[in-house]
């Protein structure tokens, strides 16, 4: 059998590196996304070839609908066929409450977890029909049942959209023979919360999570894994809280 080809967006830090190391690790060849920092995309895309997988690294902003075609475009041209894409790529904006948000943080947050997630899921979509065979994985949040009051709630209401679409896609693309699910992570230890504004926060909510610590970016990768793998053939639609018990 031919190797998977998966695109990751996202996957030169936190989750997202993770997961492509993981992928490489289970035998996917990759396509990695990110959005500016290059060093660390490089520094992923090595340790992904050096467990013996094929990866090109894109500068790919997800929100950017061209952006998104030439990644999807560069991934099939240099390794084939996609057959696998794990929609990780996404952003909080500051720390807040709605009533302090800037209307300009609040339509990336959109524009990046949201549209960005549909983009990539659109043109999978196109993808994978015509090969009759694929995976999605989305990356989604506990924040989507929680709802992160004084956080960030359109954060929260962008990844309860990103599971409405997991459901209504799956039973899309079921008949195609595509599988579509969700990982939805809990406070996992990543630049993410430094980037928010508050590198403490993993730690300082660890008495909040039955586990009483934050999770690992490996620990979030497992799960995504094993919804690409065909271990997971008949699961589909599914949303898979990875969140300690939170
Ligand atoms: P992270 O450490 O901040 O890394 C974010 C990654 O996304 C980086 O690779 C970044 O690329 C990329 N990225 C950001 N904006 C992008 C864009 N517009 N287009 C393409 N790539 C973009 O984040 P993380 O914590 O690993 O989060 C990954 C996913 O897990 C996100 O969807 C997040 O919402 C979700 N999640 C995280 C947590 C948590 O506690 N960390 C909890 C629940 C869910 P550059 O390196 O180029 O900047």
């Amino acid at each position: 059998m031919s190797r998977p080809v998966t695109v990751v967006t996202g996957g030169s830090r936190g989750i997202g590196a993770a997961t492509c190391v993981r992928l490489a690790a289970d035998g996917h060849d990759l396509a990695l996304g990110y959005v500016s920092d290059s060093a660390a995309a490089e520094q992923v895309a090595d340790a992904v070839r050096a467990a013996g997988a094929r990866c090109v690294a894109v500068r790919a902003d997800t929100a950017d609908e061209a952006d998104v075609e030439r990644l999807f475009d560069t991934a099939a041209a240099e390794l084939g066929p996609v057959t696998g894409l794990v929609n990780n790529a996404g952003v909080t904006g500051p720390l807040g409450r709605l009533a302090d948000a800037r209307t300009e943080d609040l339509r990336r947050v959109l524009d990046v977890n949201l549209l960005g997630c549909l983009l990539c899921c659109r043109r999978a979509a196109r993808d994978m029909t015509a090969l009759g065979t694929g995976a999605i994985v989305n990356v989604s949040s506990a924040a989507a049942t929680l709802g992160s009051p004084g956080d960030y709630v359109h954060y929260a209401a962008t990844k309860a959209a990103t599971d409405a679409l997991t459901v209504g896609l799956a039973k899309e693309l079921g008949p195609a023979g595509i599988r579509v699910n969700a990982v939805a992570p809990g406070i996992t230890d990543t630049d993410m919360h430094a980037t928010m504004g508050d590198p403490g926060r993993p730690a300082r909510l660890a008495p909040e999570i039955p586990l009483r610590r934050p999770g690992q970016p490996s620990e979030i990768a497992a799960a995504v894994a094993w919804l690409l793998s065909t271990d997971a053939s008949y699961t589909t639609g599914t949303v898979l809280r990875v969140a300690g018990g939170r």
